[in-house]
């Protein structure tokens, strides 16, 4: 192992959209970190590719297929990651895309899907996890990963704004709900982070914006922060660890802004 950190030993974490940039490292870190971890993703090949990174470091891992918005293939899923891991103990709901586009332009097909994939996948996920966690009161914690822009608005993302704000409500009320039964919820929102879904949408908003990549990373990525850095993958795992970690209700139903100063709370 790489890190000997056990602050997760015992645990079994089920992270959706784990093939790639967020989720592959918050996979990594709660591996590292002793949990047991299903890495889920609609990319089956990708979660088995970091599954398998992962056992060559000494973790313990499983790549699952996961279509989030698919209800009967969230909890099957869910339940073979059961079978095999023997619980589900923490669920990170981070699976998401972004498509950009002004309202006035937006074709109700994508808004469906972006709507899709963050909030009807983090409801299905949550839901799934919670006939586990619920049993017996054993408990556990969800982490949905929101943004900066579950607290603000940007130009062109309307669909992705509206998904983000929406999970604020969805994990408030669960960590009302899930008080009795030993479940907390948490919200992480992280300013811009370099994984493929911004770099697809630097060129396309240079495009939509009329202004040149390097202004759109300068200006509007980061023209919000306090120092022009990119939030990192690090950055977000450690945040995420930490919430996983954290042994009582005193946090439960926050929203925790990494952004470098973008939106301050
Ligand atoms: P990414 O594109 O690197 O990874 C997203 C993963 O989600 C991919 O592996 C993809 O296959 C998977 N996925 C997509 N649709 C799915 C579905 N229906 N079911 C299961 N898996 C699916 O993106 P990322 O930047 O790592 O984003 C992860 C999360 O972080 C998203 O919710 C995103 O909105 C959020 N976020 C990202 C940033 C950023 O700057 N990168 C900032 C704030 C929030």
């Amino acid at each position: 192992m790489e890190e000997t950190t056990s602050k997760l030993s015992g645990r079994v974490a089920l992270v959706t959209g784990a093939a790639s940039g967020l989720g592959k490292e918050i996979a990594m870190t709660f591996a590292r970190a002793g949990a047991s971890v299903a890495v889920a993703d609609l990319n089956g090949d990708g979660a088995e590719v970091v599954a398998s990174e992962i056992r060559g470091f000494g973790g313990n891992a499983i790549g699952v297929k996961m279509d989030v918005t698919d209800e009967d293939a969230v909890n099957t899923a869910t339940d073979s990651v059961v079978a095999a891991l023997g619980s589900v103990d923490v669920l990170v709901s981070n699976a998401g895309i972004q498509i950009v586009s002004p309202i006035s332009e937006f074709s109700f097909s994508d808004w469906r899907k972006v709507q899709s994939i963050h909030v009807d996948g983090a409801f299905l996920t949550t839901k799934a996890a919670l006939r586990h966690m619920y049993k017996d009161d054993r408990g556990g914690v969800v982490i949905y990963m929101g943004s900066v822009h579950s607290h603000l608005a940007s130009p062109l993302k309307s669909a992705y704004v509206t998904a983000k704000h929406a999970l604020l409500g969805l994990s408030r009320t669960l960590a009302k709900e899930g008080a009795a039964h030993n479940v907390r919820s948490h919200v992480v929102c992280p300013g811009f982070v370099r994984t493929p879904l911004v770099e697809k949408q630097i060129p396309e908003q240079a495009k939509e914006l009329g202004m040149s990549e390097e202004d759109v990373v300068k200006n509007v990525m980061l023209g919000g922060t306090v120092d022009g850095i990119f939030t990192t993958v690090e950055d977000i795992a450690q945040t995420t660890l930490f919430l996983a970690a954290f042994p009582t209700a005193a946090l439960t139903g926050q929203s925790f802004v990494v952004s470098h100063g973008w939106f301050m709370q």
